[in-house]
C-alpha cells in the first residue's frame, strides 16, 4: 500500500492559538522519523467548499467539515461517532484518482467524540483521538482544552500520537506492543502508550514527552522504517 501521499489538514475550530501545535507536532514526527522527503501538506483550515450548502440550506455531503461532523453526530449523546467519521474520510469521493487522489486526512474538531462498540471492542464513553491506518485520523479537543491544563502541549502530544498510529506505529509484530481495542499501543515509556482518562493521561504523556522524549527506541525504529519506505516510494 502506498505510504508516500499528501497530508490534508482540517479543523472546525476557526482561529485558536493552539493551532500551531499541529504543525509543530508534524515537524517533530518528520524529524524523529528521519524523513528525507516530507509528504506535501495542504491546510484546508475550516474546510467549506463553495457549494457546501444546498438549495434548502442543507449540508451537502463531503463538502464541508460541518458535514463530516454532522453526519457522524449521535444526536442522543451529542457526541461524534469516531468510527463513522473515520469511515466518511476513508470513503470520501475526493480519494478518487480523478479528484485529489489517495491521501492522509488529519481532522481536529471541538466536538466531543465517543467510540461505539464494534468488532468485539467495547464502547468507550469518550475518546480524544482515533486513527485508521494509512488513511485518516480524527482528534477531539473537547477533553484536552482544559482550563487548568496545557492546551498547546496536550494537543501536540495527541497530534504526534495519532500521526504515528495513522502511519502504522507501533508495529503489532513487536512483543512490547499491546492492543487497545483493535489498535496497537506501545508498552514502554512512550507517547504511544494507551491513554484513556482526559486530561490526566495527556498530562502524564506530555510530561514524559518533555522529560524522556516522545518515542521509545522501538517506536522510533518503526517510524523510521515507515518514512524509509515512503521515501523510497517517492524516489
Ligand atoms: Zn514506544
Amino acid at each position: 500500500m502506498k505510504t508516500f501521499k499528501p497530508l490534508n489538514l482540517m479543523n472546525d475550530k476557526g482561529f485558536w492559538p493552539e493551532k500551531v501545535a499541529i504543525v509543530d507536532a508534524l515537524k517533530e514526527v518528520l524529524t524523529l522519523g528521519k524523513c528525507r522527503s516530507p509528504m506535501p501538506v495542504r491546510d484546508y483550515g475550516r474546510y467549506r467548499d463553495q457549494e457546501w450548502r444546498g438549495q434548502d440550506d442543507e449540508l451537502v455531503p463531503y463538502r464541508s467539515v460541518d458535514w463530516y461532523v454532522y453526519d457522524a453526530l449521535d444526536e442522543r449523546r451529542m457526541q461524534v461517532n469516531s468510527e463513522r467519521i473515520l469511515e466518511s474520510f476513508a470513503s470520501e469521493p475526493w480519494r478518487n484518482e480523478d479528484m485529489l487522489g489517495d491521501h492522509y486526512d488529519l481532522f481536529i474538531m471541538e466536538e466531543d467524540m465517543f467510540s461505539p462498540s464494534e468488532n468485539g471492542e467495547p464502547e468507550r464513553e469518550y475518546v480524544v483521538g482515533k486513527a485508521q491506518r494509512l488513511t485518516a485520523a480524527v482528534i477531539s479537543t473537547h477533553r484536552i482544552d482544559h482550563i487548568w491544563g496545557m492546551p498547546y502541549s496536550y494537543l501536540k502530544t495527541e497530534v504526534m500520537r495519532q500521526l504515528c498510529f495513522m502511519f502504522g506505529v507501533p508495529d503489532l509484530g513487536r512483543d512490547d506492543v499491546t492492543l487497545e481495542g483493535n489498535s496497537p499501543r506501545c508498552r514502554n515509556v512512550c507517547i504511544l502508550r494507551p491513554a484513556r482518562d482526559a486530561p490526566e493521561d495527556w498530562e502524564r504523556l506530555t510530561r514524559d514527552r518533555l522529560v524522556h522524549g516522545p518515542l521509545c527506541d522501538d517506536c522510533t525504529i518503526d517510524l523510521r522504517a515507515f518514512f524509509d519506505k515512503a521515501d523510497r516510494q517517492n524516489d
